[in-house]
């Protein structure tokens, strides 16, 4: 409890990699089966089999089956499950819903594993790896592995799956919280890059507060006020803690106590030695702490410059549904202005200065629309109802001519550098902002 963030991670992973070389099997007989298909390049295919043969190795003990892990787009996903006769939701995927933008996303359900598009891009002619893609991938490998040792809560072919609170796949802050730490703790077990530590802000860039953040029990009936964001951040501390503190094994226990048919709070005290509780009471006091110390971010690694938040939305009180209604936040749309020294070293700014999850892409498109595509020359508005600023008749602006149409925005502006510059008023990622036909 006493101890810097910094110190947890360093314990946690110390404790963590111990285990793991206690119980990991370099002659593991169940193996990922491994697909790959463009935009995922080849040079990246290495990476993804020592991620892939890695966990396997590292979890065999606790694996009963082969991982399919397939890595390229979303209907390449459907190619490969048609084609080799795996299980599928009712899309032919494996999200559990139709996945209209692929570009940032990946899923773990229906017993196998899509790890996103692609590791990195081509930059000026060389493979580049983007590194946050290596921790999705872990991530998304680490839900087959806890759904492998708790098979009832496997969201897609579960016996007990469900929305309460307490589905036997546990609360959303501790499986997702298990994917983010595992997903940065597994890249570094297995040499690839260190763990990176953030400062947490909702999609739309703004802080949240800490006591929200500190709150397990209330982010678990409330999983949506941050976009839903705001289990996986805390639900990785609350993971780092539990490591740090108790070790690898105890924690996997839980899952297999869950498996056995105990309710999570049971599954997690007679594992945990503790009541889930006391522990909501430990990690309310610890992360309260450390968040009004510094945000979440001590080491070098991955970190934002840390400024706490003089005002902040009230969370507890508001649902976001946007950013337009955070107007007056001083923390608030100033700060998604793109950073200046980034935008003037990158002629590609639009992809190569916004955040990954927007999937913005390298190649620019535009309509017939006359308006300027400098970045410094765009009107950044604070919301959609300020568009007039831009110029009259808009009715939108979507990244591609793809998105406009998948959106049903036929009246947006298609333009990549608009979009890139206002990506902020992009609620619900679908590719356009400020269009009356498909309002976020
Ligand atoms: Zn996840």
């Amino acid at each position: 409890m006493d101890v810097s963030r910094e110190e947890l991670i360093e314990t946690a992973l110390y404790k963590l990699f111990k285990d793991l070389d206690g119980i990991r099997n370099d002659d593991c007989k169940i193996k990922p089966l491994i697909y790959t298909s463009e935009p995922f390049l080849d040079e990246h295919l290495p990476l993804l089999e020592t991620i892939s043969y890695g966990m396997v190795q590292a979890f065999c003990s606790y694996l009963t089956q082969d991982i399919p892990v397939i890595a390229g787009r979303y209907e390449f996903v459907k190619e490969v499950l048609a084609s080799e006769g795996l299980p599928t939701d009712d899309f032919g995927g494996n999200c559990g819903n139709e996945v209209i933008q692929d570009f940032a996303s990946g899923c773990a359900a229906f017993g196998s594993v899509w790890t996103g598009i692609q590791l990195g891009s081509i930059r000026e002619g060389s493979a580049f790896v983007e590194e946050r893609r290596l921790t999705i991938a872990a991530h998304e490998l680490m839900h087959n592995i806890h759904d492998q040792i708790n098979p009832r809560g496997e969201p897609g072919l579960g016996s007990c799956r469900g929305p309460s609170n307490f589905s036997c796949a546990g609360p959303v802050w501790f499986y997702e919280g298990a994917g983010e730490f595992f997903g940065r703790a597994m890249t570094q077990y297995l040499g690839l890059q260190n763990y990176a530590t953030f400062v947490p802000n909702d999609r739309s860039g703004y802080f949240l507060a800490g006591e929200y953040l500190s709150d397990l029990d209330f982010l678990t009936t409330r999983r949506n006020k941050a976009f839903g964001v705001e289990n996986y951040y805390s639900g990785q501390i609350a993971m780092e803690l539990l490591i740090a503190n108790r070790g690898l094994l105890p924690v996997l226990e839980i899952w297999e106590n869950l498996d056995r048919g105990l309710p999570f709070p049971e599954a997690f005290s007679d594992s945990i030695g503790l009541s889930l509780d006391s522990f909501y009471d430990i990690f309310a006091t610890f992360h309260n702490r450390i968040y009004a110390e510094a945000g979440y971010c001590e080491g070098k690694i991955g970190c934002d410059p840390w400024t706490p938040p003089t005002a902040l939305p009230d969370w507890y009180a508001t649902i976001p549904e946007g950013a337009n209604q955070n107007e007056g936040n001083p923390n608030g749309p100033s700060s998604n202005r793109l950073d200046e020294s980034c935008v003037e070293a990158n002629e590609l700014w639009w992809s190569r200065c916004t955040e990954l999850e927007y999937g913005i892409p390298d190649n620019p498109e535009n309509g017939d629309h006359g308006y300027p595509l400098d970045y410094q020359r765009i009107t950044k508005i604070d919301s959609c109802s300020e568009i007039e600023l831009i110029g009259f008749n808009l009715d939108g602006w979507a990244v591609t001519f793809d998105a406009r149409e998948k959106a049903g925005a036929s009246r947006a502006t298609v333009s990549t550098q608009y979009y890139a510059a206002l990506r902020y008023l992009d609620a619900n990622l679908d590719g356009v902002v400020c269009s009356s036909q498909a309002p976020d």
